[in-house]
């Protein structure tokens, strides 16, 4: 039988490495954190698929590629701070908070934050904070920040967020309808922007004042 570590080892040759994932402490944090963790028992033998789960409550963990993907695009040494925005299962979560110095996580639906937070807590992740509310505000009390990540499809690249990052800093944002989206990094240079558009996604949207209005 095959054991979940060999999966994981696996799914990061067969889906990362291959696809083009360079940045060794990506894939390194992905050879590492227990993906199947994140999800519910039901679907827990397909956690190390080249796919989405459902997490319940019409959201999803995203493809391990699409995590991978987002991650290297922020560009982490070890000692940012990090704002995400869609904690969902909590599993780009553990990602980054084994890339970067600390990390602000925000959810909208309770009890998505509540079972994230459980298992990385049990996981022994001291450097993250959880927040529970509307991620399209950010969380500028925390900021500015060196990256901000939205693992939820925005209708565009939102001034509120962009005022929180950092000069030099990087956003990972999806952006497009509600249906499909092209990812896109912003980083502020000298208080303008500059956007580079990468690969087409679908995420579940972004759902806020700032973002789509209702589900
Ligand atoms: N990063 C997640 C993971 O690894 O499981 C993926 C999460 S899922 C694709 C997107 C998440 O964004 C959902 O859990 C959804 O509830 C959340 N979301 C949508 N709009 C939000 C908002 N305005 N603020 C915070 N979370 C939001």
């Amino acid at each position: 039988m095959v054991s979940r570590e060999e999966k994981r080892l696996h799914m990061v040759s067969s889906q990362l490495v291959k696809r083009g994932i360079k940045d060794e402490r990506v894939l390194e944090a992905m050879r590492k954190v227990p993906r199947h963790l994140f999800v519910s028992e039901s679907v827990r033998e397909y956690a190390y698929r080249d796919g989405p789960l459902s997490i319940g409550e019409g959201q999803t963990i995203s493809q391990p590629y699409m995590v991978a993907f987002m991650t290297e695009c922020l560009n982490l040494r070890g000692d940012e701070t990090v704002l995400e925005i869609g904690t969902g299962s909590g599993y780009q979560t553990a990602i980054l908070a084994e890339l970067a110095g600390a990390v602000y996580t925000i959810e909208r639906i309770a009890v998505l934050s509540e079972k994230a937070q459980k298992v990385l807590c049990q996981a022994g992740y001291n450097n993250i904070q959880f927040k529970l509310g509307d991620g399209t505000y950010g969380c500028s009390e925390k900021g500015p920040f060196d990256g901000i990540i939205v693992t939820a499809g925005a209708p565009e690249i939102s001034q509120v967020l962009v005022d929180q990052l950092k000069d030099g800093g990087r956003m990972v944002i999806p952006v497009g309808t509600r249906y499909s989206q092209s990812l896109c990094r912003v980083t502020r240079n000298k208080g303008g922007i500059v956007k580079e558009e990468s690969i087409l996604c679908v995420f579940v949207p972004l759902i806020g004042d700032h973002g789509w209005k209702n589900n």
